[in-house]
């Protein structure tokens, strides 16, 4: 008999999941059980997206029972089941390797972050996702097949929003260990940030600015670097914060990694330290792409609308990401700058400012964050994924009956 628990909300607790149960199978064999008894099943993961991404009207299955075995081959590691990147760092860097990048929380499950395009910044880092190199995935027969590089679906399945089957394993490009320092700045003003994004984002290897459109005091340059001080920031009158770092208006303290020292690179690059509640907690969180060219004009329509928005508003974060060839990563052939909003906890309020920031920045080809909040109907996402049709072809290759589909999939791409 498969253990089963509650399937409970996501880890805000903004959606409560439609599921009527969440399977907890011991090993691979009850897995392939679960999944080939199946008509509708969506993984869930860390539960750290805020809408029905993970979500269906059956039941939902979790890998949290089952082996999370972490093994290095050759430059690559292989991670197995619900593994998440607090977990993983320790083992590669005892290992003098690294990964290229990491989002601003180590909290969350490499299956479900790379699933979704999960990123940090860097003008020259891709996506989580794009660090992929193979996936094994079991299909809705129960079946595991591994897909790496040269696998026709892999340009799809590497951001795969879980419709080619349940992930079982992830091997990820690693590259050697190396160290980041880390400071926070107060005093650069608007203009230099939004009228020089080439000179703010490229100036260090990943960079974040925290704002809240309108007050100097809340915006912040975030910036990360391999090689020394930051002088750039410096230079644009940058000074450093003390002990006290205030995101905007988010209302948790002394939840952030070390600043000022340098440290290994797993250490220093997550914003929110692994035994810390990250961010606010009590929140919805969304996202927008745009491709970096347009950074000037997108952050201006933004911020010609912030009065409507603010109210709802903890703080806005800015990162880059780099290009990528993943059909559905929100980089696809473009750089892109990633325009965030961390939202008071008000579902029916965020949905009714939503529209009219996706409004300002529809110009801009403005794909969103599959793991976020967004009201943008399908037809307009779908209008800026210019290969959505071959990974619907794929995924549907895939998994011919349609297990791991779900409303998300269906409105969003028409799946
Ligand atoms: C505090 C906080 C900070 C965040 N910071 C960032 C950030 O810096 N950058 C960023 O891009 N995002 C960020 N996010 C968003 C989040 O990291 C992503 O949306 C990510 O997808 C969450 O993964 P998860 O496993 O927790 O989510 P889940 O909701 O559990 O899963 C996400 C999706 O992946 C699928 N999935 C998960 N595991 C598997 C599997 N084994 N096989 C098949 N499908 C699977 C699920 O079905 C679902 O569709 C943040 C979220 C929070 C709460």
């Amino acid at each position: 008999m498969i253990q089963t628990r509650e399937a409970g909300a996501t880890w805000s607790g903004n959606h409560r999941y439609r599921a009527t149960e969440v399977l907890l199978p011991s090993d691979f064999d009850e897995l392939a059980e679960v999944v080939a008894s199946a008509d509708s099943l969506r993984v869930q993961a860390t539960r750290h997206t805020f809408n029905d991404v993970a979500d269906c009207d059956a039941s939902l299955v979790s890998l949290e029972r089952l082996p999370t075995r972490i093994e290095m081959i050759d430059d690559r590691v292989r991670v197995e089941g619900l593994v998440t990147f607090a977990q993983l760092a320790p083992v590669i860097e005892a290992e003098g390797r690294a990964l290229h990048n990491l989002g601003s929380l180590p909290h969350i499950s490499v299956a479900g972050a790379t699933a979704t395009g999960t990123h940090g910044s860097g003008v020259r880092n891709g996506n989580l996702s794009s660090a992929v190199r193979a996936l094994e995935i079991m299909d809705a027969e129960g079946h595991t097949q591994r897909i790496d590089q040269t696998h026709e679906w892999f340009p799809a399945a590497a951001v795969g929003i879980g419709a080619f089957g349940v992930v079982t394993a992830v091997e990820l490009q690693t590259e050697p260990t190396y160290e980041v320092t880390q400071q926070a700045y107060t005093g650069v003003s608007w203009s230099d940030i939004a009228g020089d994004p080439e000179r703010v984002f490229g100036g260090s290897r990943s960079v974040s600015v925290f704002t809240t459109w309108g007050d100097p005091a809340h915006d912040l340059i975030w910036a990360k670097s391999d090689d020394g001080d930051p002088a750039w920031v410096e230079e644009l009158g940058g000074q450093p914060v003390g002990d006290d770092i205030h995101l905007g208006r988010i209302r948790t303290v002394d939840n952030t990694t070390p600043r000022a020292t340098p440290g290994p690179w797993h250490t220093r690059l997550p914003h929110f330290r692994a035994d810390a509640l990250p961010s606010d907690g009590d929140e919805i969180q969304s996202e927008y792409f745009v491709p970096f060219a347009s950074a000037r004009e997108a952050l201006a329509a933004v911020r010609a609308i912030a009065p409507a928005f603010d109210a709802h508003l903890l703080v806005t974060e800015l990162r880059t990401v780099a290009a990528d060839e993943l059909w559905l990563s929100p980089a696809y052939q473009r750089d892109v700058l990633a325009i965030h909003f961390t939202w008071r906890n008000d579902t029916a309020g965020v949905l009714g400012v939503l529209p009219a920031i996706e409004a300002a920045l529809a110009p801009f080809e403005v794909r969103p964050h599959w793991g976020k909040a967004f009201t943008m109907p399908g037809a307009d996402v779908r209008a800026t994924l210019e290969r959505v049709d071959e990974f619907v072809g794929a995924a549907r290759a895939a998994d011919p009956r349609g297990v791991f589909r779900n409303d998300f999939l269906r409105r969003t791409l028409g799946l």
